[in-house]
């Protein structure tokens, strides 16, 4: 599905810029149907949404995005009750290795997660694997943090811990599924989210932090994590995911309406493709702070700056959505460096595809040169790289 999603953004941005004329008229279709449903708070209802007729999970291009009444019905959902399946009970935290030097001038990892479901592939990470993922993490002596945390430096680590950053990209209901039972919602224990918190349950020291770049516009679901039935999923539900995952210590990150290839457009497209989603995880969780935004496939606008600094006004409220962050994720590029690394630049945060065994690669690969981030275990000391492992990296 992801596959589909992309290529069918590939096709409607080739057919534009095919056409020679079309830049403008993609733009103007979008946006003039669009316009009144991102920027309402309050439009659409979940009826409206649900009855909508292209629910064949086929996607159409940005086109369909502009029959869906923005993500708008939180209000109306607010009172369903959900059991996250995760009220984690605490269970034994393993202890740090302390053979593992302190370096907090080194690298971290930040993985870049797309679907989790039933095979592997470039896009798609296959449950047991992603599952496998964590367990190595966890016992090779990393925890998981959020990019706000790296931002202000609170990486509160114990002695011989690394932190790593996830992120999920596309806001598909793979990652984050619900399942009603007898009116109560309850997380899919086989979605993203659902074996996360299972993982918890035995590693209580894994916390809720992770990175999710969302889309709120797109096809086949990828309209925060689901929506129009799509893998069973209501859209009346997406507001409440959102606001789920603020609410339970997971970070929210723009990854523009429709995962436009912001390469291909001009300035006040790229502006509003990013602004109008941000507005609508405005709508989900009022007044959340976004610090961060993923280029779809890695593509930066013409105007580089856009992509973390911009705004858009909805021409029929008159109203202007200003964006700034300092965070702009890339879809390559390796480690990230520490935020204590004068080298350190949010505003093209390198990340590494979890594809095949790149994270035991990385990993092997930092730890062994001396160049991985290893708390002390002090937050008041930063923690400088062993003499040995400075004369190795140059
Ligand atoms: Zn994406």
């Amino acid at each position: 599905m992801y596959r589909s999603v992309l290529v069918s953004f590939v096709l409607v941005a080739t057919a534009a810029t095919a056409a020679t004329a079309c830049k403008g008229s993609a733009r103007s279709a979008s946006a003039a149907s669009t316009n009144s449903a991102a920027s309402s708070r309050v439009a659409g209802t979940a009826a409206q949404s649900a009855n909508t007729s292209d629910t064949s999970g086929t996607p159409a291009g940005p086109i369909a995005t502009t029959q869906r009444p923005a993500p708008g019905s939180a209000a109306s959902t607010t009172g369903a009750g959900v059991t996250p399946a995760s009220a984690s009970t605490p269970g034994p935290a393993a202890s740090p290795n302390p053979n593992r030097v302190p370096n907090e001038m080194g690298r971290i990892m930040v993985l870049e997660y797309h679907l989790i479901t039933d095979h592997n592939a470039d896009y798609a990470r296959e449950r047991g694997q992603f599952r496998k993922d964590l367990e190595l993490l966890y016992d090779r002596g990393y925890r998981p943090v959020n990019m706000s945390d790296v931002l202000d430096k609170k990486l509160d680590l114990p002695r011989g811990i690394s932190p790593v950053v996830f992120v999920f990209d596309d806001a598909s209901p793979e990652q984050f599924r619900y399942i009603e039972n007898n009116g109560k919602l309850e997380i899919d224990p086989t979605s993203g989210i659902g074996i996360w918190l299972d993982f918890r349950k035995t590693h209580p020291d894994w916390n809720n932090k992770a990175v999710f770049c969302l889309l709120s516009g797109a096809n086949a679901g990828h309209n925060f994590f689901g929506d129009r039935g799509i893998q069973g999923q209501k859209s009346q539900w997406r507001f409440q995911k959102v606001k789920w995952l603020a609410n339970n210590g997971f970070e929210l990150c723009d990854h523009t309406l429709w995962h436009a290839q912001l390469n291909k457009y001009p300035d006040a497209f790229v502006q509003e493709q990013i602004a109008r989603n941000a507005l609508a995880i405005d709508s989900a969780v009022p007044g959340y702070r976004i610090r961060a935004m993923a280029l779809p496939q890695g593509l930066w606008p013409k105007n580089r700056a856009l992509a973390s600094h911009g705004s858009w006004t909805n021409p029929k409220t008159g109203k202007t959505v200003t964006y700034s962050w300092p965070v702009v994720f890339e879809v390559a590029g390796g480690p990230m460096r520490s935020p204590y690394d004068p080298g350190f630049n949010p505003g093209a945060t390198p990340r590494i595809q979890v594809i095949g065994n790149a994270i035991e690669a990385n990993m092997n690969r930092l730890e062994q040169s001396g160049n991985m981030y290893i708390s002390d275990g002090n937050p008041s000391v930063v923690a400088r790289p062993p003499a040995h492992a400075v004369a190795a990296k140059h």
